[in-house]
């Protein structure tokens, strides 16, 4: 693999006694040109980790990489050139409020001694690129919080970074505003190849763009690798608590033989299930139920209470694997944590 950003066993404490441990351990590689989620509950360490990615902060343990190079071994001068490579946007956009679009997209490049013309030239193509050329002469305060995460999004690319870091930068935003600004950042990614490491505590937002994910808590990565195989069958305790998120009929799925099923045809559940329930004469619960599109293609989950006989369960679970479904038995208590 043709990692861009490596991490080897980074730990980072941070306290008088360096008794809080905000990373612990981690070990990450991420593929050049993917959009790479980081995904975990507030204080997992998601921001400490993506500091750590530009020495914002100083690992205490162990080594970060990018591009090949150890960052811990780079010259002050040659730190700051490597942070020129890797941009960032914010929840919260970092615009200057007296200076208009144009203007916000440019002064990094002229704080890195970009000739103004130069400058000027860039800022328009990146303002196309987000999709508001005719707000150049905007202040923020005339823009929606979605247009100002554009602008904030031109600003970053405009010096063609190699990697860009996205710090809940969707987590201000209305559902439908979200959308669109991922459906941008995975443009960019596909025209510039620009590498994205995504922070975020929602799980939407990593199913709509992201290649691979990694889950992060207290510290520790609990599991990583293709958003797809997560999502169809999470294995820690922190995945399967991020994937059954939302779900707030707890307490009626605290029950034996509750099984997920998930499926990737755009074909329905129900007639499976109504025909499972009419084959074997006994009814079945159906306690949850959702669908989510991953890269272009749909996926459903369903989460069912089946019969208390475990014969009649697990005959039903055959039933429903010979049609092609992924089942898992689950149990609430351990998907939630609190086992
Ligand atoms: P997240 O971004 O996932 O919410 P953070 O990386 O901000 O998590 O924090 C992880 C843990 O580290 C938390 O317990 C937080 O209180 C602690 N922490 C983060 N930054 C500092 C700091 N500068 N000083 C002390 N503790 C910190």
């Amino acid at each position: 693999m043709d990692s861009i950003i490596r991490f080897e066993n980074v730990s980072k404490s941070f306290g008088t006694n360096n008794d809080v441990h905000a990373l612990n351990n981690v070990n990450l590689d991420i593929e050049r040109g993917s959009i790479f989620g980081i995904i975990g509950m507030s204080g997992a360490g998601k921001s400490t980790l993506i500091r750590t990615l530009n020495f914002l902060e100083r690992p205490s343990s162990g080594t970060v990489f990018i591009d090949g190079d150890d960052l811990s071994k780079l010259s002050r001068e040659g730190l700051r050139k490597k942070r020129q490579e890797i941009a960032m946007i914010f929840q919260q956009f970092n615009l200057l409020m007296q200076k208009n679009v144009i203007q916000n997209i440019c002064l990094p490049m002229l704080a890195y001694k970009t000739q103004r013309a130069e400058a000027l030239k860039k800022a328009l193509e990146m303002l196309e690129v987000v999709g508001l050329s005719d707000k150049k002469d905007a202040y923020p305060s005339e823009l929606s919080g979605g247009q100002r995460q554009r602008v904030a999004i031109a600003r970053a690319i405009a010096y063609r970074p190699k990697i860009l870091l996205c710090d809940e930068a969707t987590s201000a935003l209305d559902p439908s505003t979200t959308e669109t600004i991922l459906d941008t950042l995975k443009e960019i990614n596909v025209k510039y190849g620009i590498t994205i490491v995504l922070i975020t505590h929602s799980m939407s937002v990593v199913e709509r763009i992201c290649d691979k994910v990694a889950i992060l808590d207290k510290g520790r990565i609990a599991e990583s690798g293709n958003v797809k195989e997560i999502f169809e069958n999470p294995k820690s305790v922190e995945g399967k608590r991020l994937i059954l998120n939302g779900v707030n009929i707890i307490p009626i799925m605290d029950t034996p033989n509750c099984v997920r099923i998930t499926f990737t045809e755009t074909s329905s559940f129900e007639p499976v299930i109504a025909n499972m329930a009419l084959t074997y004469r006994t009814p079945v619960n159906i306690l949850y139920a959702n669908t989510a599109t991953i890269g272009k293609i749909s996926y459903g989950e369903m989460i069912l209470q089946l019969p208390l006989d475990n014969g009649v369960s697990d005959q039903m679970i055959q039933y429903l694997r010979s049609r092609g479904h992924n089942v898992d038995r689950i149990n609430i208590r351990e998907a939630l944590g609190n086992a």
